[in-house]
């Protein structure tokens, strides 16, 4: 491969690897998150009627009617109130806002392993801090000189929530460092930080519309915090891209923001849903982590990660498997539809021997 023009930044790179997003029919995609419902119908209208002659125009730099929405359903103000495309992007900013060239950035061991990617590109010293051997997160063990934190709630891939209780321990114990909540998943079982971004200056909660609002396709994101902080991310944004979100994203996502009930009941579907496929697979012998996600972490304790993730590709499922230390014999499936989820475990059933 000819690199040769590679900066040495750009060599020393280690990029982020998505989830696949095979085309195969008949296939059971349980592997990146996705909600297995589609969209609000509102939100396609929305689009539909977006996607007109106003294209040739740009959209509204700072996607302002999205934030009115966003910042009245959190009770802000809009100046708390940062969007993206995507919340990988709002997270890229965040590093290059306020972490770039520091030293000491903590997060768990086990977590986005989009963060020490992000690490990489902005030159960020980090140190990752061991989670319980429960898998969950120990708040003390934030006590220690660091020059912000960031986190997942509920972490990723574990899918175990910190109790709000413990977020604001670690905001209140770090006054000097700026604590990131990345709620990608929250909306399934987890108590939002967004609440105390009033009180907090040094509180920065991320969400997105990818998984709860089932729009991953549309690629929205938003920060809720302080306006300084709000300022420090308009600032990235405005030297890198002026219309991260195009018209459609727009309209699309405001629409979403006001079909509240198809929101409730898709996501309480996948709840219901979740535990469902929990029990059954702690009936068939795994480890099942607990969950405030649209997903699970499992492992079997007599079948290696790899091993299973791969007998089940055989049969047309795919869900993720991290060939990482601790967690290689985890597999994180998404919750599906009652009928993908039934045919995981009637895929189970042949592959384990009863
Ligand atoms: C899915 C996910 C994101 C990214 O979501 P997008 O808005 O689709 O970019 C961010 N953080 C975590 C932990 C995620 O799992």
């Amino acid at each position: 491969m000819d690199n040769r023009f590679w900066s040495a930044r750009v060599l020393a790179l280690e990029p982020y690897e998505p989830g696949e997003q095979p085309r195969m029919e008949n296939l059971v995609k349980l592997n990146t998150n996705e909600n297995p419902y589609g969209p609000s119908p509102r939100v396609l209208a929305a689009i539909r009627d977006a996607a007109g002659d106003n294209l040739r125009l740009y959209p509204p730099p700072d996607a302002d009617p999205l934030k009115a929405v966003l910042a009245s359903y959190h009770n802000l103000d809009t100046a708390q109130v940062f969007v993206g495309n995507g919340s990988d992007e709002v997270l890229a900013h965040v590093f290059q806002a306020f972490f770039a060239g520091r030293r000491q950035v903590l997060f768990p061991d086990i977590t986005y392993s989009f963060y020490p990617v992000y690490c990489g590109l902005y030159d960020v010293g980090h140190r990752r801090v061991p989670l319980n051997g429960d898998f969950s997160i120990r708040v003390e063990d934030y006590q220690q000189p660091n020059d912000g934190i960031i986190l997942p709630n509920p972490n990723a891939p574990t899918g175990c929530a910190l109790p709000l209780t413990g977020i604001e321990r670690l905001v209140v114990n770090n006054p000097d460092a700026l604590v990131v909540v990345d709620e990608a998943y929250v909306d399934f079982g987890a108590e939002s930080a967004a609440g105390l971004v009033d009180q907090y200056d040094n509180l920065l909660v991320v969400q997105t519309l990818s998984k709860s609002r089932s729009l991953a396709g549309l690629r929205v994101g938003f920060a809720l915090g302080h306006r300084g902080l709000i300022e420090g991310l308009e600032r990235v944004k405005n030297s890198f891209n002026s219309y991260p979100l195009d018209q459609l994203a727009i309209a699309g996502a405001v629409a979403s923001f006001a079909d509240e009930a198809y929101f409730r009941q898709t996501r309480d579907a996948i709840i219901a849903s979740r535990e469902v496929l929990a029990r059954e697979l702690a009936a068939r012998g795994f480890e099942v982590l607990p969950s405030a996600a649209n997903f699970i972490f499992v492992r079997h304790p007599d079948y290696p990660g790899a091993d299973l993730a791969r007998l089940l590709r055989e049969r047309k499922i795919i869900v993720r498997h991290f060939a990482k230390p601790r967690i290689e014999n985890f597999l994180r499936i998404t919750v599906g539809t009652t009928e993908q989820n039934q045919r995981l475990l009637t895929a189970l059933d042949v592959i384990l021997p009863g």
